[in-house]
């Protein structure tokens, strides 16, 4: 790989967790960094505090362990995915901003937000969701199966457009049934990542 290193002889490293892409750090590797960290599949840096390679973990046991390297577009930044093993900073906690480092499924994510703020207001004259939360969860229930029967109807005729429509209720109902009974999509992930080779 081709890095173009600063004048300093060094470059920059963004830190990426493999699985949630979450940033963990950032920090910076010379020459020899980088080869340690592609042997030893440790991320390894040059401390310019310490003068010396550091690789992360070295005390703490709280390695970087190397998933894959990529340059950027003009060859002067890494991006470095990893298996963190414990939390990246030295703080204590997950990333160097202080933030938590869990699965974040977008707008999906702001869906789940959205439906739990309908239910606590229960303003069941203008909300749909909090209307449908009132009747109770059989009828949340019975609503996914009626949005799955759909998208399948549409799944076996040839019209895509509507086969798009009902997949979108059936996953946002899927979405209120989820958490009427307790459940974020954190937990369908974990289940599934069990089930995983
Ligand atoms: P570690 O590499 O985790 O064994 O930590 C050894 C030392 O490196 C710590 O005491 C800190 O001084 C420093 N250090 C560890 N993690 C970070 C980090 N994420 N950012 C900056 N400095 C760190
Ligand atoms: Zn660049
Ligand atoms: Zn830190
Ligand atoms: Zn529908």
């Amino acid at each position: 790989m081709t890095i173009k290193y600063d004048a300093h002889g060094l470059v920059p490293a963004i830190i990426q967790d493999a699985t949630t892409k979450n940033v963990l750090m950032l920090g910076y590797m010379n020459e020899d960094a980088y080869q340690k960290t592609l042997e030893t599949k440790k991320v390894t840096f040059f401390s310019r505090s310490k003068q010396r390679l550091w690789t992360k973990g070295e005390e703490s046991g709280n390695f970087l362990n190397l998933i894959d390297i990529k340059n950027d577009c003009d060859n002067d930044t890494l991006l470095i995915q990893v298996n963190p093993v414990g939390p990246t900073c030295h703080k204590g906690t997950d990333n160097c901003w202080g933030e938590t480092n869990t699965s974040n499924y977008g707008f999906f994510s702001t869906l789940e937000d959205v439906i739990a703020e309908r239910v606590a207001n229960k303003d069941t004259n203008k909300s749909y969701v909090a209307s449908l939360f009132e009747k109770g969860i059989n009828k949340i229930a019975q609503k996914v199966g009626e949005e799955a029967v759909e998208t399948v109807i549409e799944a076996m005729d040839n019209n895509d457009e509507l086969f798009l429509y009902e997949s979108a209720d059936l996953m946002f109902h899927y979405l209120m049934l989820l958490q009427a009974k307790g459940f974020t999509l954190k937990d369908i992930e974990a289940e599934l990542k069990g089930r995983h080779k």
